[in-house]
């Protein structure tokens, strides 16, 4: 009888045994499975991001809210300013933006982790991660440190930041964070080609200045930001004069490249900020954002005076004397029930207009008209 009793109690020991570890199998499945669901979810919006900046907004927002990670940063490997262009002329807000590093070098990166390219899981060490976060010292335990590589280059690295000491352990597997890596790594190449691609249909092929599409899409931008912040934005209309004579003297061929040669000359006379755009035949358009009428009026004069002044050279051999005409405008002033794209409007056709007065003027002159 005391032998049963002793086996009946083994066997419920053990069943309650097993039953506890059954249970931890199933929680720990369980919060696999809704790990592996936010994986999923996480990786299915970084595949559709439309632009650069959509997919690292959706790095530090959605990331940090899938995962329940309190720091997240990334640097990325911008030798050519490709990506930092980019996200200049994206930049709604700078905030989106905060917790990314662009390097001019691999430099820093290969320093970090030793010339291999494999993650860093670990302690927080202040002397050598504080620079990658940018958080208040003691906020962060732990970190996994991320190396993100195409094609077996380094082009990046993605940094986690926990405040729990066991989030991020040496020794710990990495296989989830290192698909999550790749997939990151494939996501910044695609949302780069496709930012190629698009800044392909804004540029004008001849001249490589930017298109009448891209003027009128910055035009938006420029104004919303002058509007915000009260500053001037002066916009400058250039065309050149007579120019079906230097076809009809020199052939279209060296038409062409007098066109391209003012509108590099055009650059060089702007600021890093300042936008040209050619707007259709032998017609350019300028945006000068912080600039009253005073000063965009001594740029113009800069422009048409240097190119009166000094032949325009077409690589083919002609040199050849050219002038321009230029009218100018200034974005309105503040009407706060009139929409941003009916200010456009109105600037450009007051440019439009000064310009249209300086060709009628005789030509080789700067006209300062007034918005509408
Ligand atoms: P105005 O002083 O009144 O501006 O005279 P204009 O001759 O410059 O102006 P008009 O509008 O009569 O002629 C513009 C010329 O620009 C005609 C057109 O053939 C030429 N043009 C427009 N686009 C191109 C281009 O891409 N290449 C070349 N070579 N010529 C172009
Ligand atoms: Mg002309
Ligand atoms: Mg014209």
């Amino acid at each position: 009888m005391a032998d049963n009793a002793t086996m009946n109690n083994d066997l419920q020991s053990e069943n309650y045994f097993l039953r506890q570890q059954l249970e931890a199998l199933l929680h720990e499945a369980r919060q696999n499975e809704n790990k592996m669901r936010r994986f999923d979810q996480l990786q299915r919006q970084l595949v559709g991001a439309g632009s650069l900046l959509e997919l690292i907004h959706l790095l530090f927002s959605e990331y940090k809210l899938a995962f329940g990670v309190e720091f997240v940063t990334l640097a990325l490997i911008d030798r050519e300013y490709e990506a930092t262009r980019i996200l200049e002329n994206e930049h709604g807000n700078d905030a989106a933006c905060s917790g990314l590093t662009l390097l001019q070098s691999s430099a820093t990166l290969e320093t970090l982790y030793g010339g291999k390219c494999d993650p860093y899981l670990g302690a927080f060490n202040t002397l050598h991660h504080q620079a990658l976060f940018n958080a208040t010292s003691g906020a962060i335990a732990s970190v996994a440190l991320l190396p993100l590589t195409r094609h077996g280059k380094l082009i990046g690295s993605l940094h986690l930041g926990s405040a729990n000491p066991d989030r991020y352990i040496t020794g710990c597997g990495t296989d989830f964070l290192e698909r999550l890596a790749e997939i990151i790594a494939i996501c910044l190449e695609n949302t780069l080609s496709q930012e190629r691609l698009k800044q392909l249909g804004l540029t004008d092929a001849l001249t490589g200045v930017q298109n009448r599409r891209y003027f009128e899409h910055r035009c938006q931008i420029e104004i919303s930001q002058a509007r915000r912040h009260k500053h001037p934005l002066a916009c400058m209309f250039l065309d050149i004069d007579k120019f079906k004579c230097v076809n009809d003297t020199y052939g279209h061929q060296t038409g062409d490249e007098v066109l391209m040669s003012v509108a590099n000359f055009i650059q060089t006379q702007l600021r890093v900020g300042d936008t040209i755009a050619r707007y259709g035949g032998e017609e350019f358009v300028v945006l000068l954002p912080q600039t009253d009428m005073y000063h965009a009026c001594q740029i113009a004069e800069r422009i048409r005076g240097c190119i009166a002044e000094e032949n325009i050279y077409a690589p083919s051999g002609h040199s050849i004397n050219l002038t321009i005409s230029i009218g100018l405008s200034m974005l309105p002033a503040e009407e706060t029930a009139v929409g941003d794209r009916q200010l456009a409007d109105r600037m450009v056709a007051a440019a439009d207009k000064a310009l249209y007065q300086a060709k009628h003027g005789g030509r080789n002159r700067v006209i300062c008209g007034q918005p509408a």
